[in-house]
């Protein structure tokens, strides 16, 4: 592990989220094979039948411990509060931040990042928040919001907020950009939970079954908060600050996270800004100094989010099931390497 240098330089922090036993999970037999404890423990027990053609095996349980871990009754409210609160304040004064559900398909990133019209998730929630932050300041100067959404697919990107033909990325003195994407100006929070459920209705679906969202789309939420004021002698100053939300594509199959690994799967069906958000998070991890941003259209849209004096989070999600049993192990997994930036 590199030394770090600068102060301001943050560390991942990493989360866990359970979700609740699905109804067809518990009509098929499946048991519960996590228990978290005191928020932050996390319990992976694998069971056999081996043996046993009666009774499920415990075979062994592994711990695991993340800056929180989330049970399945935890509400949306607290799963914001704790992962993404402090980052909508750290927009407001410029900075950076990103947060990422990861997990397999089925898991509840979805549910995590937009939620529902009466849950509504962390994207939602953040926006509200921001709103009101924004409302509590008495600054001279005032703040401008924007909102963009979209979609990273096959590597190829679309507007989520205007879908149409493909998007291409440029880059200027901002970062990388998307050339033509839509820029909404966002006054309210009541707009957005309307206008993010029909982008996420914009979403690839799979040829075979469309009415799901692709496993293997990946949405980003923008929000970009610009503020302008006048200094003392009436120069204009402006702050940006860029929050980006985004509900990752299914871990499942994507499971290298070294360099080597990631060109021998190239050919292979498997997603590759996933993979090389892995490279990413695994050359920070060592502390290395290039960070492989350009292997990917998902990496290179972070760019600027991601590491460095950014704010980053990621949000593991997991299912209870016992059938899930291996994708939960891996997604733990992973975390828990992320945790060591
Ligand atoms: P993913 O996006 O990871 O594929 P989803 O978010 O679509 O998974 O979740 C799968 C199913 O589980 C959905 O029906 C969703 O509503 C439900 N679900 C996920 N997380 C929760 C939760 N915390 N509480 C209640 N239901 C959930
Ligand atoms: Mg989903």
């Amino acid at each position: 592990k590199g030394e770090k240098m600068d102060a301001s330089v943050s560390r991942i922090l990493v989360f866990v989220r359970l979700r609740p036993m699905g109804k067809k999970e518990k009509e098929n037999g499946s048991r519960c094979c996590v228990k978290i404890l005191n928020k932050r423990d996390v319990y992976l027990t694998e069971f056999t039948n081996e043996n046993d053609y009666l009774r499920l095996k415990r075979l062994r349980v592994r711990h695991f411990t993340f800056d929180s871990s989330f049970p399945e009754t935890t509400t949306q409210q607290e799963v914001y509060s704790t992962t993404t609160g402090d980052l909508v304040g750290a927009v407001l004064e410029g900075r950076n931040g990103s947060v990422f559900c990861y997990g397999a398909t089925g898991a509840g990133k979805t549910y995590t990042m937009l939620g529902t019209m009466e849950n509504p998730g962390v994207m939602v929630l953040a926006i509200k928040d921001l709103f009101a932050k924004v409302r509590q300041r008495s600054l001279d100067g005032n703040h401008l919001v924007h909102l963009s959404y979209l979609e990273v697919y096959n590597e190829t990107v679309r507007d989520l907020l205007s879908p149409g033909r493909p998007l291409i990325l440029r880059e200027d003195k901002q970062g990388t950009v998307a050339a033509g994407l839509t820029q909404y100006r966002a006054y309210s929070t009541d707009e957005v939970m309307a206008l993010l459920q029909r982008g996420n209705q914009n979403r690839t679906t799979e040829p075979t079954r469309c009415n799901e969202t692709s496993s293997r789309s990946h949405a980003i939420l923008q929000v970009i908060v610009e503020y302008k004021t006048r200094d003392a002698s009436m120069n204009i100053i402006s702050r940006v600050g860029k929050l980006s939300l985004i509900d990752l594509a299914g871990s499942e199959r994507a499971l290298a996270t070294d360099q080597r690994t990631l060109r021998s799967l190239e050919g292979a069906n498997i997603n590759r800004s996933l993979l090389a958000l892995s490279s990413c998070i695994n050359a920070l991890v060592e502390g290395k100094k290039h960070i492989p941003f350009r292997n990917s259209k998902l990496t290179q849209l972070l760019k600027d989010s991601l590491g460095g004096s950014c704010n980053t989070v990621m949000i593991a999600n997991i299912s209870p099931s016992s059938q899930s049993f291996g994708e939960t192990q891996n997604t733990l997994h992973w975390a828990d390497r992320a945790k060591e930036i």
